[in-house]
């Protein structure tokens, strides 16, 4: 789980818990355009090519995604360790 595209997008609340079981699987690192914005040192950074890489985004908008989407990638590492139930796994907003 802790390299699942679609739970690290369940934590965001970008994915509705009754989807879990009807959508495709990935890892996170086949997910450039998602992935591109973990910045961790314990993460090996991907980069997305192309127009929705960070490269050609707005600078604030990348730090707001790089601080959302890094904190949801900390927490689903740590999951398996909080005893939560899976209506507990996404973030509260900051
Ligand atoms: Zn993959």
């Amino acid at each position: 789980m802790s390299e699942s595209d679609l739970y690290l997008r369940y934590v965001l609340g970008e994915v509705p818990i009754y989807e879990l079981h009807l959508r495709r699987e990935r890892h996170i690192r086949c997910n450039p355009a998602v992935a591109q914005y973990i910045v961790d040192p314990a993460f090996d950074p991907v980069t997305c090519p192309g127009p929705f890489g960070k490269a050609e985004l707005d600078a604030e908008f990348v730090r707001a995604e790089e601080q959302r989407i890094t904190r949801a990638w900390r927490r689903l590492q740590v999951i398996p360790t909080l005893g939560l139930s899976l209506e507990q796994y996404p973030l509260e907003a900051p």
